[in-house]
């Protein structure tokens, strides 16, 4: 009886539980860094068959960082985490989402920064252990089109690029005082368009902190209370890989927030589907 409670509880708080899906489609438009070779989609089969029934198949061809992706470790440091080498319990954490909309209109090259995340745990409370840290730039709605989203006029010259991204510091006092396991971003690269030598990217390698960059919908988050799953193809001997990342919401919390928060009655149609 007491196992029966259990379940029917389970599943009364996976129904309550709103999904955010926060990957774009990978295709040949999906962003990725200049330099990397073409995605190829083949169709091997797509019809009816002698038998009668349809079938569909692909191959696909791409590169590990193009699109929605994660950087595993050992994208920029030696004897990190391959990507089959990620423990699963790294790929699943609560979100701590920051927003610097504002500073990241009034200056392309801003980096997120440790008084961004100092002021974020003054409004919100410590960092939870296993934090997936979320920038929202406010640059989302410029993805796909590489001049905006690189926000230059020669999409190959890289030294022309300027976008926000992550100061390396902030990584090394996260990585010191706090528990993160993955920092997420909606701009193409956890470095800002104007570094050099990628200093963020080899911050995380050092310390094993996932990167995710071109990431969906981070504006549809509460600052809060969001679980994130961060679902990364399993290459064996991969330095990242396309992803599926996913946010999972407690509806009932999310109320719970609202109504504490003094902003009126929930929603009935949720703003993040
Ligand atoms: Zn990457």
């Amino acid at each position: 009886m007491a196992e029966l409670t259990v379940l029917i509880l389970s599943v009364t708080c996976v129904a309550a539980m709103k999904v955010v899906d926060m990957s774009y489609p990978l295709d040949e438009f999906s962003i990725a860094w200049p330099t990397f070779p073409p995605y190829k989609f083949t169709i091997l089969n797509r019809g009816l068959t002698r038998g009668g029934f349809w079938l569909e198949t692909n191959s696909f061809d791409t590169p590990e960082h193009k699109g929605t992706h994660v950087d595993a470790p050992s994208h920029f440091h030696r004897n990190g985490w391959r990507t089959h080498q990620i423990p699963a319990s790294r790929l699943v954490g609560p979100a701590v989402v920051v927003d610097i909309s504002a500073k990241a209109n009034s200056d392309p090259d801003y980096l997120l920064s440790i008084k961004d995340l100092q002021a974020w745990e003054m409004k919100h409370g410590r960092i939870p252990d296993n934090a997936v840290i979320l920038m929202n730039s406010g640059w989302a709605y410029r993805y796909p089109d590489p001049f905006w989203v690189f926000n230059t006029n020669d999409t190959a010259d890289t030294r022309t690029f300027h976008f926000p991204g992550i100061d390396p510091d902030l990584v090394a006092w996260l990585a010191n005082r706090r528990d993160v396991i993955a920092m997420a971003v909606d701009t193409p690269s956890v470095d800002r368009g104007q570094a050099k030598d990628f200093p963020t990217h080899q911050h995380l390698g050092r310390y094993s902190i996932l990167g995710v960059e071109n990431v969906k919908n981070i504006g549809r988050l509460p600052p809060v209370g969001a679980t994130i799953v961060i679902g990364v193809l399993n290459i064996e001997d991969g330095s990242g890989g396309p992803a599926r990342i996913l946010a999972l919401i407690d509806d009932k919390c999310e109320c719970a927030a609202t109504a504490a928060a003094g902003r009126g009655r929930y929603p009935r149609r949720p703003m993040w589907n």
